[in-house]
């Protein structure tokens, strides 16, 4: 099982789910709390490392992708960057069996789920 419940409240959940990779950096933290201001809507908090890929650029093209993003930043106050989480067989199941109990146990805990 990779996605283990680490923390509930009774209006939140939180999740750590490893990657198949096994590399603690790839560690996905899931945050999942039923906001009251929100009419009881169930928002969805992911943490994890993001990493600029540059697997076939030349050093100098990475650096200056890096100054653009920070300047970026900077002046802006965000990017968009992807990162990605590897599950196999089990672990798919694992994921999504965290949301549905986390859905299931905020639905009871605050009452809407009649
Ligand atoms: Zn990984």
């Amino acid at each position: 099982m990779s996605t283990v419940k680490i923390k509930e409240y009774p209006d939140a959940i939180w999740f750590k789910t490893i990657c198949d990779c096994t590399h603690n950096d790839c560690t996905q933290t899931i945050a999942i709390e039923q906001d009251k201001d929100l009419n009881g809507a169930i928002t969805i908090q992911l943490y994890n490392n993001i990493y600029l890929r540059a697997y076939y650029e030349k050093w100098y093209k990475n650096l200056w992708r890096r100054i653009k993003l920070a300047f970026r930043i900077l002046f802006i106050g965000w990017i968009e960057m992807e990162g990605d989480i590897i599950l196999r067989g089990e672990d798919i199941k694992s994921y999504f069996t965290a949301l549905e109990t986390a859905y299931t146990n905020l639905q009871r805990s605050t009452g809407n789920d009649k």
